[in-house]
C-alpha cells in the first residue's frame, strides 16, 4: 500500500505535495511549511496557524501561475483525481454539531410547537450538541441503523431498523489551532483558528430521535454515521464569497463576546449547497440523480463560523487541531430549500414525487444521497467544495 499523500485539488487533477516538495525549487521559507504535508500529516500543517496557511497558499498560487519558472516542475507532480482513493483530511479529534440554520430550526419547531417554533435561547446563542467523532467518515455504504422506536404514542418502544432515515445538508468547519483550557478565543481571533470547510451530511434517524432526544438532546439517532467530503477549502480561498451577517429587523444584537465589526460586515459566506438523490430503481432505469434540496449558507445561517468558535470556547472549553463543527442543517426559506427530508415531506406527511414514479418521505435501502456545494460571485473564479455520497444498505 502507498502511504497517504496530501494534495491540492487543481481542476480534475491533484498536486502531490510530497513530489512538489522533493522535485520543485521553492523559496527558503516554504520548505518548513511543506515538510509536514510531504510527510502526509495535514493536521501538523493545520496546527502551524493562519500565517503559515496564507504563506503556503500564496507560494502555491505563484508557482501555479501561467508564467512561473516552477510550472515545468509542478507538471510532473500532478495526478488525475479520478485514479485516486480519498482519505479523511485528518483524524477527527472531537465533533460538535450546531443548529444555526434558522429556517430549519423554524420548520422543525413548527411541527413540535406551532405557536412558538423557536425556543427563547435561539437568537442569543448558537445551539449545539456533542456528537461522536468516531462515526465521522467519507461516505460510501451506510448500514440502516436499528434502535428504539415507539410505533404508537401509547405503545412500549421496540428495537427495530429505523423507518425514518434522513439526511441533513450541512457544512463542516475544521479547527486548525485550538486554545488552552480556560482561555476563551475572542471574536477578533476566532477565524484564524478555522483551517477550512467541508461538506457534511449528518445522517439522522428521526424515529429514534423523537423518542430519545428529551431532555439531553440527540444521541443514537445521530451517532451511527456522519459523512464529510475529503477536500478542505480554506477561509482564505472563500474570501471572494464573504457576505455580511444578516439579521432581521428587531432581532437582538449578539452579546459582545459574539460580536465584532468584521463579523457583521463579512463574517458569513455565500456557499450554495445541494442534495441529490438517486434511488436503486432510478439507477436501474438509467435515470440521473434528482436534486432535492438547494440553499445558500449566507441566507440559511443565523450565526457565522467565527461566532461558533468563539461561543464553543467561551466557557474555557479547550478546542484542538482536528476538531470538527457541523453547522446544522442549512435550509433556505422557500419551497425546495429544506435541507432534510423531514422538512421536504413535512414530517413524513407529504411524499416527494420522484422521476420514474416513486415517492419518498424518508430514505429507502438502495438510495444514494450526494451533497455538493459551490461558490459563485461576479469577477471571482467559481469554487467547488467537492462531493460526499452515501448509499443506504439494509439493516
Ligand atoms: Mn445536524
Amino acid at each position: 500500500t502507498v502511504p497517504p499523500r496530501v494534495g491540492v485539488a487543481i481542476g480534475d487533477q491533484v498536486l502531490d505535495l510530497q513530489l512538489a516538495a522533493a522535485q520543485c525549487p521553492w523559496a527558503e521559507e516554504v520548505y518548513p511549511l511543506l515538510e509536514p504535508l510531504a510527510a502526509g500529516d495535514l493536521a501538523a500543517f493545520m496546527a502551524l496557524g493562519r500565517p503559515a496557511w496564507q504563506l503556503l497558499r500564496a507560494a502555491l498560487s505563484a508557482a501555479l501561475a501561467e508564467d512561473s519558472d516552477q510550472g515545468p516542475f509542478l507538471e510532473l507532480c500532478l495526478h488525475p483525481q479520478a485514479g485516486l482513493a480519498m482519505l479523511m483530511p485528518c483524524t477527527v479529534r472531537d465533533y460538535t454539531d450546531f443548529y444555526i440554520g434558522i429556517h430549519h430550526a423554524t420548520a422543525i419547531g413548527q411541527m413540535l410547537r406551532p405557536t412558538h417554533p423557536l425556543l427563547p435561547n435561539y437568537k442569543w446563542l448558537p445551539i449545539g450538541y456533542h456528537g461522536r467523532a468516531s462515526s465521522v467518515g467519507l461516505g460510501g455504504p451506510l448500514r440502516r441503523p436499528r434502535g428504539q422506536i415507539r410505533l404508537a404514542a401509547d405503545a412500549p418502544p421496540v428495537y427495530t431498523p429505523t423507518r425514518r432515515l434522513d439526511y441533513e445538508m450541512e457544512l463542516g468547519l475544521w479547527v486548525g489551532v485550538g486554545n488552552p483550557a480556560g482561555e476563551p478565543v475572542d471574536m477578533a481571533e476566532a477565524e484564524d483558528r478555522i483551517f477550512g470547510v467541508t461538506l457534511l451530511n449528518d445522517w439522522s434517524a428521526r424515529d429514534l430521535q423523537s423518542w430519545e432526544y428529551q431532555p439531553l438532546g440527540p444521541f443514537l439517532s445521530k451517532s451511527f454515521a456522519t459523512s464529510v467530503s475529503p477536500w478542505l477549502v480554506s477561509l482564505d480561498a472563500l474570501a471572494p464569497f464573504r457576505r455580511p451577517l444578516q439579521r432581521p429587523e428587531g432581532d437582538p444584537a449578539p452579546l459582545a463576546y459574539l460580536d465584532s465589526p468584521a463579523n457583521r460586515a463579512h463574517g458569513s459566506f455565500g456557499i450554495t449547497l445541494e442534495v441529490w438523490l438517486q434511488t436503486a430503481r432510478m439507477r436501474a432505469a438509467r435515470l440521473p440523480a434528482v436534486r432535492l434540496s438547494q440553499a445558500d449558507m449566507a441566507e440559511a445561517a443565523y450565526w457565522t463560523p467565527a461566532q461558533l468558535l468563539a461561543h464553543h470556547s467561551s466557557n474555557g472549553c479547550p478546542l484542538a487541531t482536528g476538531d470538527l463543527f457541523g453547522t446544522g442543517t442549512l435550509s433556505g426559506p422557500g419551497p425546495g430549500q429544506g435541507g432534510s427530508l423531514m422538512e421536504l415531506s413535512r414530517g413524513g406527511r407529504e411524499p416527494l414525487q420522484l422521476p420514474g414514479g416513486e415517492q419518498r418521505c424518508f430514505l429507502e435501502d438502495g438510495d444514494t444521497v450526494a451533497l455538493r456545494a459551490y461558490c459563485e460571485a461576479p469577477g471571482a473564479v467559481r469554487i467547488g467544495l467537492g462531493a460526499v455520497a452515501g448509499t443506504v444498505i439494509g439493516a
